[in-house]
C-alpha cells in the first residue's frame, strides 16, 4: 500500500494533457502494482493514438510562447519546479518505492538526482551561446544561432522513474522546446507526481504533457507525427532499434539511451577494498536493474581468489526486503519476467561450468525477490557474458594480461559504461583510451551525475544527457550568411 503522503495531491491517477489531469477517451484504465507485495496501488488511463495526437497538438500550440520567452524566464520557472521536487522529496520517494520497489534511501537519492537535472539545465538555459565566424569574403558576415528543435517526445523506463524524465524534460524545456512524455507503465505515478509539481511551478499548459497507456499506440503516434521533431528514448536496444526505424519516416532527431553490458575490470594492483566496494555499488544498486550496472566482472589472475572471496562475503551480508523496511539494500525485481531472465542466465552459466559462491535462488520472501548472487568461473561462452542480466548477479571472469582484459571488455555490441580498478598510471591511460565505451569509471563504481555527459557508443545509443553537452541534443544550429555589407 502507498504510505500516507504529506501532500496527497501528488498521487494522480489521471494522465496530464495540455495542463489538465484527464482520463482516457475510452474510460479504460490499467492497474499499477507494488512489486514487493503484488498489491494494486491504483490505476492510470489506458490512452492511445487519439490522446497522443491531442497532446502533440497542445505542445505545438504552446511552442511559440514558450520558445519566445527569455531563457531567464524559463529558467526561473524550472528553478521553481526544482525547488518543489526537493520540498516534496519524501512523498516522491514513497511513491517511487511503492511502484518500483527500490529501497527508500535509493528513491530519496534518485529524487535528489532527478531534481539536479532541472536545476542544472535551468542554469544552462542562460548559456546557450551562438557563434560569429570569420567570413569567407570581405562583404560577408557569418553568424551561428542555436534554436530549440521544437516539439519533442520522450519515452522513459521503469528503473529510474523520475531521473530519466527530468534529464530529458530539463534540457528540452530549458532550450525552449515543448515535450510529450510516455513513462513506463510499471511506474507512471512518479511521472504524474512530477507533472503535478510542474503545473504548480507554472510550466504553462501544453509545454509538458504526460500520457499513460499502450506503449505501441502512444509510441506509434509520437513517431508518426510530423509535428514531433525529436524523440528521446531510454530503454532496451531492441525497442530503441524499432523506434529509430519508425522515426526514419519523418527524419526525426533522436537521443537513444539503450542497453549496456558493462565490464568491471580489476587489475592485480587494484586497491582490493575499493574494488569490492565499487563492484557492490555498481552491480547491486537498484537490484542490478540499471543500464550502467557492472554486467561482467573481469578479474586478473593474481587477485582473483582474494577478490572473489571478499565480494561473496560482502554480498552475503546484503539485506533483501521490502523497500520500505529499514535496512533493506536490495528490493524485489520489477516483475516475474525479470526473475525468469536472471534464472535463465544463472542456469546457463552453471550448466557450462560456473560455480555458485553465494545466492543463486529465489529469495524466501517470494514474489520477485531474488538472492544477490556471485558466480565464479564464468566464461565468454555463457549467456551472461553476451546479454544484459538486469538483476543482482555478479559473474566473475578470470584474465591474465591487460590486452586480454581490454579485448574481453570490448567483445560486445554494447558500449555504455565500463569500469576498471588499478593504480599503474600508464595502464590507467592506456585502458581508458582503449575501452570502446561512452563512460569509464576509474577506481570508481558510481558514475552518474548531472554535471557529466551520460551516453553510449555502438549499440548502446546516440546522444548525451546531462552536462553542458546535454542541452545541445535539444538545439538546432542555424547559420546566417549576410552579404552586401
Ligand atoms: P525495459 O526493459 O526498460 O522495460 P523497454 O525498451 O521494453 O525496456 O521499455 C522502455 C520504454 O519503452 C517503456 O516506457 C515501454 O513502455 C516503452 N516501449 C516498449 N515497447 C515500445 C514500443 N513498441 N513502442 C514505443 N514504446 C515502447
Amino acid at each position: 500500500k502507498l504510505p500516507t503522503l504529506k501532500n496527497p495531491a501528488l498521487f494522480r491517477q489521471q494522465a496530464y494533457i495540455d495542463g489538465a489531469f484527464v482520463d482516457a477517451d475510452s474510460g479504460e484504465t490499467i492497474a499499477v502494482d507494488n512489486p514487493a507485495t503484488g498489491q494494486v496501488l491504483g490505476t492510470v488511463p489506458r490512452m492511445g493514438a487519439a490522446e497522443t495526437e491531442r497532446a502533440i497538438a497542445a505542445a505545438q500550440a504552446a511552442l511559440p510562447d514558450w520558445r519566445g520567452r527569455t531563457a531567464k524566464e524559463r529558467a526561473a520557472i524550472l528553478r521553481r519546479w526544482f525547488s518543489l521536487i526537493l520540498e516534496n522529496q519524501d512523498d516522491l520517494a514513497a511513491i517511487m518505492t511503492a511502484e518500483q520497489g527500490k529501497p527508500l534511501p535509493e528513491s530519496r537519492g534518485e529524487i535528489a538526482y532527478a531534481a539536479a537535472f532541472i536545476e542544472w539545465f535551468a542554469e544552462e538555459a542562460k548559456r546557450v551561446y551562438g557563434d560569429v565566424i570569420p567570413a569567407h569574403g570581405p562583404d560577408k558576415r557569418i553568424v551561428v544561432l542555436k534554436q530549440p528543435i521544437g516539439v519533442c517526445a520522450a519515452i522513459t523506463p521503469w528503473n529510474f522513474p523520475a531521473a530519466m524524465i527530468t534529464r530529458k524534460a530539463g534540457p528540452a524545456l530549458a532550450a525552449g522546446c515543448t515535450m510529450v512524455l510516455k513513462p513506463a507503465s510499471q511506474t507512471p505515478f512518479s511521472a504524474l507526481a512530477l507533472c503535478a509539481l510542474a503545473q504548480q511551478a507554472g510550466i504553462p499548459p501544453g509545454v509538458l504533457s504526460c500520457l499513460t497507456g499502450s506503449a505501441q499506440a502512444i509510441g506509434g503516434a509520437m513517431t508518426a507525427s510530423p509535428i514531433v521533431r525529436k524523440l528521446s528514448f531510454t530503454g532496451s536496444t531492441e525497442i530503441g532499434r524499432e523506434l529509430l526505424a519508425q522515426c526514419a519516416k519523418t527524419i526525426k532527431k533522436t537521443s537513444m539511451e539503450l542497453g549496456g553490458n558493462a565490464p568491471f575490470i580489476v587489475f592485480d594492483d587494484a586497491d582490493l577494498d575499493l574494488a569490492v566496494k565499487g563492484a557492490i555499488a555498481s552491480k547491486y544498486r537498484n537490484a542490478g536493474q540499471t543500464c550502467v550496472c557492472a554486467n561482467r566482472i573481469l578479474v586478473q589472475d593474481g587477485i582473483y581468489d582474494a577478490f572473489a572471496e571478499r565480494l561473496a562475503s560482502a554480498v552475503q551480508a546484503m539485506r533483501v526486503g521490502d523497500g520500505f523496511a529499514a535496512g533493506t539494500v536490495i528490493g524485489p525485481l520489477i516483475d516475474a519476467q525479470a526473475v525468469v531472465k536472471v534464472e535463465e542466465h544463472i542456469r546457463d552459466a552453471l550448466d557450462k561450468g560456473a560455480r555458485l559462491l553465494t545466492g543463486g535462488r529465489r529469495h524466501a520472501l517470494g514474489g520477485s525477490f531474488y538472492e544477490p548472487t556471485v558466480l565464479s568461473g564464468t566464461t565468454p561462452a555463457m549467456k551472461i557474458f553476451r546479454e544484459e542480466t538486469f538483476g543482482p548477479v555478479a559473474p566473475l571472469f578470470r584474465f591474465r594480461t591487460e590486452e586480454e582484459a581490454v579485448a574481453l571488455a570490448n567483445d560486445t555490441e554494447f558500449g555504455l559504461a565500463s569500469y576498471f580498478y588499478g593504480r599503474d598510471i600508464g595502464r590507467v591511460w592506456r585502458v581508458a583510451e582503449a575501452l570502446e565505451y561512452g563512460i569509464v569509471g576509474i577506481n570508481e563504481g558510481i558514475i552518474s551525475t548531472e554535471v557529466a555527459p551520460f551516453g553510449g557508443v555502438k549499440e548502446s545509443g546516440l546522444g548525451r544527457e546531462g552536462s553542458h553537452y546535454g542541452i545541445e541534443d535539444y538545439l538546432e544550429i542555424k547559420y546566417l550568411c549576410m552579404g552586401g555589407i
